[in-house]
Order: structure tokens, then C-alpha cells, then sequence
């Protein structure tokens, strides 16, 4: 789900919310541009849009506060915040941020939205690159749960090509240090137990007006390699190569078209990640990905600080090429007080240090109770 949702559907104000290591002995490029023990960054979300000065400062302050990275919203499905040449833009924010980052001695990771597409001119002229789900509906016409659910099917060339497109044109600019996917997944068959009561839904299984992706490619292809056609599965959802053959889909996506297009450039592939991402079909730990951000948001969950450590400590083993990871905590939705048991808690746990959500939604307070809890590991 969209992070405005959850903020709006917790009662928690109308922001937006958001939601890979470094391959060892392979670059050394990569291994310079990060800095030496833990690393902090920090999402930013689009809304956040001041003067040059207004940058000035916030940067000034992230830089003061910890972050070494941030990760500003630059592509959100709808436009682009860049110079894009296949999007529709904005404006070049990202353009006037990078030489006001450098200055800071930020880094810059571009963090773009992955399969949901809502870009006017694909959702009328290319409503076949979309997903389907097991009703047979299209989420270009019928999206699950809000508007903008509108995927692409990961099975279509057309559409690897065009977010493969959106990666290369950030993995180019120079300052850009990675390109940060997000959405790079499927739909929630199975939304976070929190939000089920919002939408006045229980998905105590596998419904098939969130179970995707049943397009002709799809059927095509899952046939092809099993003599099956998934429509016609009794129950689809204990179908275990039903199964494979989506995380299939996303990896292959991952590891084969859009890691390889952002190393090529020479820069980071990271992606905010979910703990639960099998009702996503993202299995994660078998990405490429020169560091993961898993979204750690334990109230989505019903969960205490505890289980940010718990997950982020399951997460560090399941990574299948020990990249790092940066946990992802909800910055905005702490207490101060429970700033520096969450930094805790996941560096414990063999995190490699935080990415907290997101800058401009948290208080001065909590960005001091943020400082603080990183000035304390650091003297450790
Ligand atoms: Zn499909």
C-alpha cells in the first residue's frame, strides 16, 4: 500500500508514505562510496519541495543529525522530478538537489517507484503491459484497493523496458550514487494485518480480486514450463510452482534487467523491501542488490520496537549475497524515547545501520532523539 494510506488510515496526519550491499571484491568503486561501520539514510518524500535555502537547511541538518544517504522521491508513477526524456516532468528537482548534497557531503540514492504506472499515455495506449488478476480483470481498469494500484506485469518486455529506461536515465547522472526501487512487487494479495480493518476487508486468504498475475504472457509462459494452466488450478495459492514462477518474474526483472543497468553505470541498486513479501511475491533475499531497505514499520504489523530486531536479524541471514541491511523504521511514528532502542535493536541484530521514514515528516524532536541514539553507537 501507499505509506499516505497507512499514515492517513493510523490517524496519523496526510503525509505520504514510503516505503540490496555491496558486492564484495567485485568494484572497488563501490566499496569507496560507502563510509566506514554503520550508515544511516533517510527517505524523502516528494511533498517536501522548499527554496534552495529551505534545501540548504534541511541537509545541513540531516548531515548534523547522522544521515549520511538520502533517498529523495523522484519518479512516483505518475512524473518524473527529473530531466526525464521518456516520462512526463514535473520539474528537475533532482537537478537542484545532487551539487546541494555534494556540499553537504550527502549521498544521493534516486528512489523511484517500480511497477505501479500511472502515467496517462501507457495506462490508455499499453493496457496490455498491466497485470490481471484471477477474476480477469485488469488493474489498468480495475485497480485492487486504491486508483493508483495499476501494476505492470513484470512478464511483458515492453514493460521491463520502460522501467528499465527510468533506471538507466537516473543511474546516469553523475552525482546519483544508486538508483533506490521501490514497489518492485507484485499487488498485496494479503495486506498488512493493519490495514485490513481500514478497507473493511478481511483477507484471511488468497482472494482472486488480489491474486495477479493471470495475463495472457503469464498463463502463456507458467504453461509452457509446466503443462498448467494457473487458471485452472483447484486452489491456486498451495500451488508451490504457481508460486516460484511469480517470485520468478520480479527476480529475473531484478537481478537480470535493472541491477545490470545500474551497475553498468557504475552506481548502487538498493530497493525498499517488505518482511512480509510473500503476499507480495518479492522474495527479496535472492535480489542482487548491493543493499536491502526492508520497511520495518512495526505498527503496520501490530508490532513493538522488539520486532524491528527480530525481522532485521531473520533478514541478515536469508540474504542470499550478504549484502547489507539498513533497516527501515518508521522515524516519524517514534517516541523519542524509542529512537535509540530502535538504532539499538537493529544494529544488534547485524543491521548495518537505519534508513528512517522520512525526513521532512520528522519533528525536531525526534531528529534530535535520532542524533543523539547515532552519537552513542558511534562512541561505542
Ligand atoms: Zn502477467
Amino acid at each position: 500500500m501507499d505509506r499516505r494510506d497507512f499514515l492517513k488510515n493510523l490517524g496519523l496526519g496526510t503525509f505520504t508514505l514510503a516505503a540490496g550491499r555491496l558486492i564484495p571484491n567485485i568494484n572497488p568503486l563501490f566499496a569507496q562510496t560507502s563510509p566506514p561501520g554503520h550508515k544511516y539514510w533517510t527517505w524523502v518524500t516528494r511533498q517536501f519541495n522548499p527554496s534552495i535555502d529551505g534545501w540548504k537547511q534541511h541537509l545541513a541538518m540531516l548531515k548534523e543529525s547522522g544521515i549520511d544517504a538520502i533517498l529523495p522521491e523522484i519518479y512516483d508513477s505518475r512524473h518524473a522530478f527529473f530531466g526525464s526524456k521518456h516520462l512526463p516532468v514535473a520539474e528537475e528537482r533532482l537537478e537542484k538537489i545532487l551539487p546541494l548534497a555534494k556540499e553537504a557531503g550527502l549521498e544521493v540514492h534516486a528512489w523511484m517507484w517500480s511497477m505501479p504506472c500511472n502515467v496517462e499515455d501507457i495506462v490508455t495506449n499499453h493496457p496490455d503491459w498491466y497485470v490481471v488478476n484471477r477474476n480477469g480483470e485488469s488493474a489498468a481498469e480495475k485497480p485492487a484497493y486504491v486508483p493508483y494500484y495499476k501494476f505492470l506485469c513484470a512478464s511483458h518486455p515492453e514493460a521491463q523496458e520502460f522501467v528499465r529506461t527510468t533506471a538507466q536515465e537516473l543511474a546516469q547522472y553523475d552525482g546519483v550514487a544508486g538508483v533506490h526501487f521501490d514497489y518492485i512487487r507484485f499487488p498485496d494479495v494479503i495486506l498488512p494485518i493493519g490495514l485490513q480493518p481500514k478497507y473493511g476487508i478481511v483477507q484471511d486468504r488468497e482472494y482472486p480480486q488480489y491474486d495477479y498475475c493471470y495475463c495472457s504472457v503469464c498463463r502463456h509462459d507458467f504453461e509452457q514450463e509446466t503443462g498448467i494452466d494457473p487458471l485452472k488450478l483447484d486452489d491456486p495459492s498451495t500451488s508451490d510452482a504457481w508460486k516460484q514462477f511469480r517470485y520468478g518474474r520480479i527476480r529475473h526483472l531484478v537481478n537480470d534487467i535493472l541491477i545490470p543497468t545500474v551497475h553498468k553505470e557504475k552506481k548502487l541498486a538498493t530497493a525498499a523491501v517488505f518482511p512480509n513479501w510473500e503476499n507480495v511475491r518479492q522474495q527479496w533475499s535472492t535480489f542482487h542488490l548491493d543493499a536491502a531497505l526492508p520497511m520495518l514499520y512495526h505498527k503496520f504489523y501490530f508490532q513493538g520496537i522488539d520486532w524491528i530486531g527480530e525481522k532485521t536479524k531473520e533478514e541478515v541471514k536469508a540474504m542470499q549475497n550478504h549484502a547489507p541491511i539498513y533497516s527501515g523504521i518508521f522515524g516519524s511514528m517514534l517516541k523519542p524515547e524509542e529512537m535509540q532502542q530502535a538504532v539499538d535493536t537493529v544494529l544488534k541484530a547485524g543491521g548495518s545501520g537505519v534508513s528512517l521514514f522520512a525526513s521532512p515528516l520528522m519533528s525536531e524532536e525526534q531528529w534530535r532523539a535520532f542524533s543523539a541514539a547515532v552519537k552513542q553507537e558511534s562512541a561505542r
